[in-house]
């Protein structure tokens, strides 16, 4: 980059940040009344470092995204990135679905280039608006030379968090989300980042690339949630549907009871690809500690928790991938971040 100021494009793709309030106290809001251009205007001195341009891609909550309109904005992104004139990117999104937009965004995307998806959890009417501060910082990240091919990432309440490890823990707080298996890449001290980690790729960072090209058809995953003495129905209507793709929110580390287990695997010898994940939290699903120690057709998510898990399965079949190729996806997911790999018990 040879200018005198980096050049930041941010795209605006609808969300609680595009978000305003009958008044500054109420909880109730329209998701999605500002562009991006209103949402650069409102932070004082967000160009005082940097050249801004804005646009809008989508005025929906996130609720209302999918593979569908994320394709749409990895294209539009991978076009950003490929011109001369844009150092890095921004991306404003709705919080409810940011952890699976910032996965599918580093399978398809290839740059050096950052790209750092943002939100926030107050619309910009509120008191204390959390918007500004998040737009500002993520700026800020996207023109960092510290962050090149460091892969998709998110800036949010004062974290720089690896993309494909984000989660959205909390339903209301400032502080809802957080990156799990590893921890923030770095903090930020208002306009100041502080780089706790190197920031890198996640492990099929780029991976599905070829998919920018496609049509926007993805084969149904279906997600089945268990809970206690839920017999085997959560998956009984699933395999009615007759999705391709199956994930499981399981128990604990991938526990289930007999009927669910039977039932998962009678759908897995149909030629369903079935990926165990679990419903806690924090997600860590490996072949030793789900029911079935010999797989039956069953796959670990590893780390991932079941929506990351469908997002990642839904390219893979997307890809024409069966079970065994599947399950080596996946595996990515089992190993530390930091590279300390995962060592099956014998
Ligand atoms: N429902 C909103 C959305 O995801 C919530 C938010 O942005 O915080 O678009």
């Amino acid at each position: 980059m040879n200018r005198a100021k980096p050049i930041i494009h941010v795209v605006s793709a609808g969300g609680t940040i595009a978000g305003t309030g009958v008044s500054a106290t109420e909880f109730t809001y329209e998701s999605v009344e500002l562009s991006a251009a209103d949402l650069v205007a409102a932070v004082d001195g967000l160009d005082r470092d940097v050249e801004i341009r804005a646009d809008t891609l989508f005025t929906v909550g996130s609720q209302d995204l999918g593979p569908v309109q994320w394709l749409k904005l990895a294209q539009h992104v991978q076009v950003l990135a490929a011109r001369s004139d844009v150092d890095g990117i921004v991306v404003t999104h709705g919080t409810d679905t940011l952890e699976e937009a910032a996965f599918f965004l580093d399978l398809v995307c290839r740059t050096e280039k950052p790209v750092v998806l943002t939100g926030a959890m107050r619309p910009a009417t509120a008191l204390s608006a959390d918007g500004p501060r998040n737009l500002y910082q993520a700026v800020v990240a996207a023109s960092a030379p510290q962050l090149r091919g460091g892969g998709v990432m998110v800036v949010i309440n004062g974290l720089l968090l690896p993309g494909w490890q984000v989660v959205k823990a909390n339903s209301i707080a400032l502080d809802a989300f957080r990156a799990y298996p590893g921890g923030p890449a770095g903090r930020f001290m208002g306009g100041t980042l502080i780089l706790t980690e190197t920031p890198r790729p996640a492990p099929l960072a780029g991976a599905f690339h070829g998919h920018l090209t496609k049509s926007a058809d993805f084969p149904l995953v279906g997600i089945a949630y268990v809970h206690g003495g839920c017999g085997d129905a959560p998956i009984r209507v699933w395999h009615e549907s007759k999705c391709k793709g199956l994930v499981i929110a399981a128990f604990g580390a991938g526990t289930m009871s007999q009927p669910i287990a039977d039932a998962a695997r009678d759908l897995a010898a149909e030629g369903c690809v079935v990926v165990v994940s679990s419903r806690v939290g924090e997600v860590a699903v490996h072949v030793e500690s789900m029911t079935g120690r010999g797989r039956g057709g069953l796959l670990p998510s590893g780390f991932l928790n079941p929506q990351k898990s469908a997002t990642l399965l839904g390219f893979a079949l997307a890809g024409g991938q069966q079970a065994p190729e599947v399950g080596h996806l996946f595996d990515l997911f089992s190993a530390h971040p930091h590279g300390i790999a995962y060592e099956a018990a014998s």
